[in-house]
C-alpha cells in the first residue's frame, strides 16, 4: 500500500527503528526493494534522485511505483531526493508523491527560509510531505551537492526555521557524506537529540553508505527515523551485473532475464540488510495502521 512519509518516519521515531530509505535507479530495483520489505513485514521508502526522474520522467515513475507499491501487502512511500529545482518539486507534488525533500542548502539563509515555506504551501496543500535540507551534507550526489560545507548553522537556527516553515522531516548535517567514504567521518548523533528536542521531528540521516551497524544504531537511538542508501544499492547493482556479464563473456551464454534476475536477487539482499539493521523488520503492520 501506498504511505505517507511522515507517518512512517514518525512510526519509527515513537518505535526506536528506521526506515530504509532507498534510492532505485529503475523498475528492477524497486521492485527488488518491494520484494525485500515485503519479505520482511517491513516497511519502506522508495527514493528517486532528479536525475533518475528527468531520465525516467514524472508520468512513468509514478505509474511504475503505483503499479509495484498498490498492492504490495507492506507500506511503501514515494520519495523526490535532494530537489534544489522548484519545477521538478512542482511536478512531483502534482502527480501525488509521498514526499520531497527541498534542497535549499545552496542558497542563503533568509532564501533558504522563503523558499522552503513556499514550497511547504504548495506541498501540503497537496497532502505531499517535505523533508527540508537548508545545510549542505557533504558529497555529491546524482549531479547535486557540494564536496565542501557551504552552510551550517546552530541547532537552534535549524529548529527555528522549522517551525517557522512547517516542514515535515529534518535533513541537518550529521558529519556523514555522500558515496564512498575515504576516511572515517565524525559522526554528530548529538545534533541529532538537539534538534528531536527542540523540534519533535523526524531526523534524516543521509550518507549512511559505509556506516556500521553500530554506527546506525547510535543514530537511531539520537532519535534518527529516515535512513537513506543510495551508494551501497549502485554497487551491489552493478557488480551483480559486472559478475553476470564477465560469467556470459566466459560461457557464450547472453540472456538478459537472467541478468535482470540476478541484479534484482543482489539488490533485495543489500537492501534486506539494512531493514534488519535499522531495527523495521516485522514493523509493516503496526506503521501501515498509524
Ligand atoms: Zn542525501
Amino acid at each position: 500500500m501506498i504511505a505517507s512519509t511522515a507517518t512512517l518516519a514518525r512510526h519509527g521515531q515513537a518505535h526506536g527503528y528506521a526506515v530504509a530509505a532507498i534510492n532505485i535507479l529503475d523498475d528492477l530495483s524497486l521492485r527488488a526493494v518491494v520484494a525485500a520489505a515485503t519479505e520482511l513485514s517491513s516497511p519502506v521508502i522508495v527514493q528517486v534522485s532528479v536525475k533518475t526522474v528527468r531520465a525516467i520522467g514524472v508520468d512513468l515513475m509514478t505509474a511504475t511505483f503505483r503499479a509495484a507499491a498498490d498492492r504490495a501487502p507492506v507500506p511503501v512511500a514515494l520519495h523526490l531526493d535532494h530537489c534544489p529545482d522548484r519545477q521538478v518539486i512542482a511536478d512531483c507534488v502534482r502527480a501525488g508523491w509521498s514526499s520531497v525533500l527541498f534542497d535549499a542548502s545552496d542558497r542563503d539563509l533568509d532564501q533558504a527560509e522563503a523558499e522552503t515555506a513556499e514550497v511547504v504551501a504548495l506541498a501540503h496543500a497537496a497532502g505531499v510531505d517535505v523533508e527540508s535540507e537548508i545545510e549542505n551534507i557533504i558529497g555529491v550526489e546524482d549531479g547535486v551537492g557540494s564536496d565542501v560545507s557551504v552552510h551550517s548553522y546552530s541547532t537552534r537556527t535549524l529548529a527555528d526555521v522549522a517551525e517557522r516553515t512547517g516542514v515535515d522531516l529534518l535533513a541537518p548535517q550529521l558529519g556523514t557524506a555522500h558515496g564512498s567514504y575515504t576516511r572515517a567521518p565524525v559522526l554528530l548523533p548529538d545534533r541529532v537529540r538537539e534538534l528531536a528536542k527542540l523540534t519533535g521531528l523526524p531526523v534524516v540521516l543521509h550518507g549512511g553508505t559505509g556506516l556500521t551497524g553500530d554506527d546506525f544504531r547510535t543514530f537511531i537511538d539520537a532519535g534518527v527515523s529516515k535512513i537513506n542508501i543510495s551508494t551501497g544499492l549502485k554497487l551491489a547493482y552493478m557488480r551483480a551485473a559486472r559478475d553476470h556479464l564477465n560469467r556470459a563473456e566466459a560461457t557464450g551464454t547472453w540472456n538478459p532475464p537472467s541478468m535482470f534476475a540476478d541484479i534484482a536477487r543482489a539488490v533485495q539482499d543489500e537492501v534486506a540488510a539494512h531493514l534488519e539493521m535499522f531495527g523495521s523488520v516485522g514493523q509493516a503492520a503496526a506503521a501501515a495502521q498509524r
